[in-house]
């Protein structure tokens, strides 16, 4: 499924096209995936819709790739025919520079990312450096592994960053496929601590208490405590503000969103310094994912036995998947088997 231009999805519902490509050949160190899984994620709507703008076009989407290595490049050592691995948005950063050899490769000047700078997963192969490739726990079948890639890895990394200790009280501000994942790890992780949902769609809040949070509400409700930590994942404006404000003294809001949409820009006029942002509140976004991001979280979800709630969609459907992701239809994690 390939996206050849940036459109809106109210005008065009079908930006992604089925076509025949060439298998790509692995370069030296890379190996081909035959692809059986890949997740839906919020970001091929801003890839598809235009809010980043230095995508290569055309490309195939999909950052959450789950198949089995099917043909070695020269030189390549990881990985054995059959292996099944998975490749997640970091496709590569330089290893060189200041940022990667601090841990944090996935603030890389030349970072990469799989379905945007390079084809993705939205297709039956992929070719891949053996060095960006995630082996995949067994405990796992493919279906539920795709969404640990970037929902489960960003969530993980969002939780690190919110830098709680057990016991502390958690929001989560929208209730999609990654904050459903970060509430099971939060279970696992940091079994005294409370998790606190705001979702606007009363069958989010819902599932959400299902999945063993204490307490749920809209977005605009007060919670019934002030809050240590809150994890923003939704696409707009109003969420920050009404958490900002839910938040205790010396508070952090963790935004993880690579773009936020302008549809309610002007709900920032709300915000109050006193109200909002003093008391040594706050406010940090998190930005890609680094491979100890996605190792890490493929070991805690094994260990924990975090199985993400999947529904699937076959990849000719790909543009009924992105569709009912953009008008909130969600329940976990959306997935298109190949
Ligand atoms: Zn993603
Ligand atoms: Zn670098």
């Amino acid at each position: 499924m390939v996206l050849n231009r940036v459109s809106s999805l109210k005008e065009n519902e079908s930006p992604l096209e089925l076509m025949d490509i060439p298998i790509p050949e692995p370069h030296s160190g890379e190996i081909r995936l035959k692809v059986s899984a890949c997740g839906v994620c919020h970001t091929e709507l801003d890839e598809i819709e235009g809010r980043i703008t230095d995508s290569r076009l055309p490309v195939v989407p999909g950052h959450q790739v789950v198949g089995k290595v099917e043909k070695l490049g020269e030189g390549t050592s990881r990985f054995k025919i059959g292996d099944r691995v998975g490749v997640a948005w970091i496709f590569a950063a330089c290893g060189k520079c200041a940022y990667c050899l601090e841990g944090n490769e996935n603030l890389c000047a030349e970072f990469k990312a799989t379905g945007k700078d390079e084809n993705g997963g939205y297709a039956e192969y992929l070719t891949v450096s053996e060095k960006y490739a995630h082996a995949i726990p067994d405990f796992f079948s493919d279906v539920e592994a795709a969404p640990l890639l970037c929902a489960g890895a960003i969530g993980f990394r969002s939780l690190k960053l919110a830098n709680i200790n057990d016991g502390d009280a958690l929001g989560l501000t929208g209730f999609g496929a990654s904050a459903h994942l970060v509430l099971k790890a939060v279970k696992h992780q940091y079994p005294g601590t409370r998790v606190f949902v705001f979702a606007r769609n009363p069958r989010e809040r819902k599932f959400a208490i299902h999945l063993g949070a204490y307490w749920s509400g809209d977005t605009t409700d007060t919670s019934p405590q002030k809050l240590d930590a809150i994890i923003d994942t939704t696409p707009v404006w109003k969420p920050v503000v009404e958490a900002l404000r839910n938040l205790k003294k010396g508070g952090r809001l963790i935004i993880n969103a690579i773009r936020k949409e302008e549809v309610d820009k002007a709900y920032l006029q709300k915000l109050s310094y006193q109200d909002h942002l003093w008391l040594e509140k706050e406010l940090k976004t998190v930005a890609n994912v680094t491979r100890s991001d996605v190792s890490g979280f493929l070991e805690l979800a094994a260990k924990a036995k975090i199985r993400p709630e999947v529904q699937t969609y076959p990849l000719e459907q790909a543009n009924q998947a992105l569709l009912e992701l953009k008008t909130q239809k969600i329940r976990g994690a959306k997935v298109l088997i190949m």
